[in-house]
């Protein structure tokens, strides 16, 4: 087995990555904060995590790696948006952690081995802010929060780069907070009226957001683990705090290494909700089919920005339909081809820090020669090639089928218009027996809560 090569972010460095124990290899991926529905910056994310774990549990198999990627379910953002609906912050955030399992679900993400929420950690979170108290890293305020004294630790900014004196500049303490320096951060939040809150040896409140990953991801993953993600946004400050917070009460190193997910943007801008442009997952899959979002996000390097446009996404249809036409042409065979050079080519492409660009091209040279050779050993191969990277587990019919849609003769495109305005109308008896009538024609349609998936003509 070749190495792996990861660019760590905090040693800048591409290295070999060597696992604490190959047997328990641990990977922890910053989450959702559950105040709104996901954007496909989220998908990004996601879906490039998502490969990365395959591919882990690919070459050191499945049950030997632990990918933990927690929901973040208390939050100032949370408790806002939840005071602008007139809504409980709990029952908000309980919405749209089922709105975000269905979006993970519709884009075929891995189910994380464990998937902890803030709110059933708490004692793991006290504990860790004691032990910050005791060893001086931390004190509590007069108005009852809790803050971390980043003075106190030596090492802070060693992760984003950052010296203490420039972070000094134009930091500010807010009328509300009783910190002693401007550079400290809160670990407990003293609560106010109305909020959700939990007891604690310094008062009712919550936790901070940066506590909240460090306490979840030692006490599933150890003190010290193998890999710690997120975006790129989340190196500063979040990840320099959970640094400074785990190895501060550690005494050890938090985590070996620190990847980070490059932006998503629009027009040079990263797709962010705070500046309003950003498309949701839901939307986007209105336009397109999950897979093609994920070949989208897989054409460019995980640290590399993605430039986003529509067209862009939609682009990802034609190549998709290379490698399913040489599927759907060569019926592939029970026994796959596993020893020759696509094999190799893939995986020193995947070994060199994931570079999924370079992976699909030995994807299309492999399809290529299952198109010359009609072999059913070399189409095998390209399916599961494909699966480690979450793609070509579709019926090849069905997806060849569901392209001919917008060629449709125009009587089948009128029934479909109508049969949408009759379920607009809630006209069910109307709908559905248009549906028969189209299937009569060879066209079947699925309702899902994504919207209507129309598939013609499958061979199978
Ligand atoms: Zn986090």
């Amino acid at each position: 087995m070749s190495d792996l090569m990861i660019y760590d972010t905090k040693s800048q460095q591409k290295r070999t990555f060597v696992p604490i124990d190959p047997k328990k290899i641990g990977i922890y991926v910053c989450g959702i904060t559950v105040y709104d529905l996901c954007h496909i910056g989220h998908a990004r994310t996601m879906l490039a995590f998502d490969v990365i774990v395959r591919y882990l549990k690919h070459k050191y198999g499945a049950s030997n790696v632990r990918f933990v990627r927690n929901i973040t379910d208390i939050d100032d953002k949370i408790i806002n948006r939840a005071i602008e609906n007139k809504e409980e912050p709990i029952a908000l955030a309980e919405r749209f952690i089922h709105e975000m399992h269905n979006d993970a679900e519709a884009l075929s993400l891995l189910t994380p081995d464990e998937e902890p929420r803030a709110t059933q950690y708490m004692p793991q979170m006290l504990n860790l802010i004691q032990r910050l108290v005791d060893k001086g890293y931390a004190y509590p305020a007069a108005n009852g929060d809790v803050y971390y004294k980043v003075r106190a630790y030596k090492d802070y900014g060693s992760l984003a780069k950052r010296s203490l004196d420039d972070l000094q500049v134009g930091a500010r303490i807010e009328a509300n907070e009783a910190k002693y320096d401007p550079l400290d951060f809160v670990l407990w939040k003293a609560a106010k009226p109305g909020e959700p809150s939990w007891e604690s040896p310094w008062g009712e409140g919550r936790p901070g957001w940066h506590l909240e990953c460090s306490a979840m991801s030692m006490d599933l993953l150890g003190e010290t683990f193998d890999i710690h993600g997120g975006g790129f946004d989340l190196i500063f400050p979040h990840h320099e705090n959970e640094c400074a917070q785990s190895s501060a009460a550690s005494g050890k190193e938090f985590a070996n290494n620190w990847m980070h997910v490059g932006f998503l943007q629009i027009n040079k801008d990263k797709m962010s909700k705070s500046s309003g442009n950003f498309v949701t997952i839901q939307q986007i899959l209105q336009e397109v089919t999950p897979e093609e979002l994920r070949y989208f996000v897989l054409s460019g390097h995980y640290r590399s920005p993605l430039e986003y446009t529509l067209e862009q996404v939609q682009n990802a249809k034609q190549p998709l339909l290379r490698l399913y036409t040489a599927l759907h042409n060569v019926a592939p065979g029970a026994q796959a081809a596993t020893d020759n050079e696509y094999t190799q080519r893939f995986y020193t492409a995947m070994d060199d820090d994931f570079n999924t660009p370079e992976a699909l091209a030995v994807l299309f040279d492999l399809a290529r020669e299952v198109n010359k050779t009609k072999d059913p050993a070399l189409a095998a191969q390209l399916q599961n090639l494909g699966g480690i990277l979450g793609l070509l587990q579709n019926s090849p019919a069905q997806v060849l089928g569901s392209v001919n849609v917008n060629n449709l003769d125009s009587q089948i495109q009128e029934l479909i218009t109508a049969r949408n305005q009759a379920r607009q109308a809630k006209n069910w008896p109307e709908a559905d027996k248009i549906r028969d009538q189209l299937k009569g024609m060879g066209v079947t349609i699925d309702d899902t809560a994504g919207g209507s998936q129309v598939k013609v003509g499958s061979k199978e």
